[in-house]
């Protein structure tokens, strides 16, 4: 049986690069499964692309938008046109979205929204959802890949090239099929999250018909309006991280910073070109646990990185002693084929490196565990990620808290858990600390 294909009109106008965007949009359609229409009437809805160059250009694509809004009135405007702030919105209000020229994701992103193609379990080889690696219930969400920086110990961009953000509209109707798909949890990855959008200069995307910009504090936003538990990771600490904070304290998204400061002297900082080196980092973590006193700092740090003496070793665990960061990996620094670091003078030996991760790892365990034993006999909010049982077979849930990013973090193991199935919340009472983990139990509704 075959399931009703949606067709799709176009209307190209302009010079050949305009043609060159138009054979590029209707090349997807046909792979996506589009039929391509020449009628206004019996096409779902119409893409018209539009030339902006000259008036009589101007004139003659507005017409052109004029028409398909007459006979069909489902139309998606995109060229050079749709790049002059204003003037297609304001002679035809009511087309469904605009975009610029050379928009071929955001073009798609919009017909998907307005003409979802049916899912056909017969002929699509993969669901709305994608193939996916996690358990039904959580998801990771990439909003963009490679990245601007160039850290000296790192060969990221020399592999995955400079950042290239996803548009926001795909972004987020993504995230919308995941929850439809059951998906209780996005965590949401990337290089440097802080800096989304800023190779397509936070430009405007559209997502259920509204505009939304492409900037990590309108897509934190925008993903808690689907209502599940959204976590950020990989954010460095520019100012504007701290707009995201009081979207946490509001419980919009979850007070949970996955932020990698690598070091804590300005020194070593700089050599190893971090981003927001010359941030205060200590008064900007003070800060934010003012806003939302709740959230959970998480990072990583390199210990005997060239260069790093005693002293500035000692300045890193006077840090974490002011910092009280909830949870934190450390690894000794070791050189990667191609890095720049593997240049730098005063390379540390292996085992001072070995000997101050040690210590690192010693002052944190003390933070991380005395942070932990904090939580005996409050109430916690956790997600049953799975189903176990003790040595005397009664049921044990493995959950994590708003905390506990999956495999990173730690679980709460969850007593009498009888009933419960992955992908439950429930509220449970902290009882005890086990490790990097905790104890609760019984649990109730959330
Ligand atoms: S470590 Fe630095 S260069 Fe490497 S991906 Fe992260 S921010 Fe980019």
């Amino acid at each position: 049986m075959k399931t009703n294909i949606p067709k799709i009109g176009f209307v190209s106008l302009g010079c050949p690069k305009a043609g060159s965007d138009a054979e590029r949009i209707l090349t997807q359609l046909r792979a996506e499964g589009y039929e391509i229409s020449n009628s206004y009437e019996q096409s779902d809805l119409v893409v018209v692309n539009t030339c902006g160059f000259i008036d009589s250009a101007v004139e003659e694509s507005l017409e052109a938008i004029g028409e398909a809004m007459d006979k069909n009135g489902k139309v998606i405007v995109t060229g050079c046109l749709g790049a002059k702030k204003g003037v297609v919105e304001s002679a035809h209000p009511n087309v469904l979205a605009v975009t610029g020229p050379h928009a071929l994701e955001e073009v798609m992103a919009a017909v998907h929204k307005n003409s979802p193609k049916p899912h056909d379990p017969y002929t699509d080889l993969v669901p709305p959802q994608g193939v996916r690696l996690t358990p039904q219930h959580y998801a990771y969400l990439k909003i963009s890949e490679g990245c601007n920086h160039r850290c000296s110990f790192c060969i990221i961009p020399s592999m995955r090239g400079n950042l290239v953000s996803r548009p926001i509209g795909d972004v987020l109707n993504e995230a919308e099929n995941l929850v439809n798909a059951g998906v209780s949890e996005i965590l949401v990855i990337s290089q440097d999250t802080s800096a989304y959008g800023v190779d397509m200069k936070f430009r405007k995307g559209f997502w259920n018909g509204r505009p939304v910009r492409t900037h990590m504090t309108e897509l934190s936003q925008a993903l808690s309006e689907l209502g599940i538990w959204i976590r950020l990771h990989y954010v460095y600490p520019y100012p504007h991280v701290d707009d995201v904070i009081p979207l946490m304290a509001e419980g919009l998204i979850l007070p949970y910073l996955d932020v990698p400061f690598q070091h804590a002297t300005p020194r070593i900082l700089k050599s190893m070109k971090r981003p927001a080196s010359s941030e205060n980092n200590l008064s900007r973590i003070k800060a934010w646990r003012e806003i939302c006193p709740e959230i959970t700092i998480r990072s990583t740090f390199i210990a005997g990185f060239p260069g790093e003496t005693e002293d500035d070793f000692k300045e890193l665990l006077d840090f974490l002693e002011d910092a009280q960061l909830d949870r934190v990996g450390c690894f000794a620094y070791s050189a990667v084929d191609g890095a720049k670091a593997n240049d730098l003078p005063d390379q540390v030996p292996e085992e001072i490196k070995k000997e101050r991760l040690s210590r690192f790892m010693e002052v944190q365990e003390r933070i991380s565990s005395a942070k932990l034993e904090r939580k005996i006999g409050t109430m916690q909010t956790v997600l049953v990620d799975e189903l176990t049982t003790d040595s005397n077979d009664n049921i044990i849930a493995i959950a994590r808290s708003k905390a506990d990013a999956p495999e990173i973090d730690g679980v709460v193991y969850v007593q009498d858990a009888e009933g419960l199935t992955p992908g439950d919340f429930v509220d449970v009472n902290i009882l005890d600390v086990n490790g990097h983990d905790l104890v609760g139990g019984p649990p109730t509704a959330a």
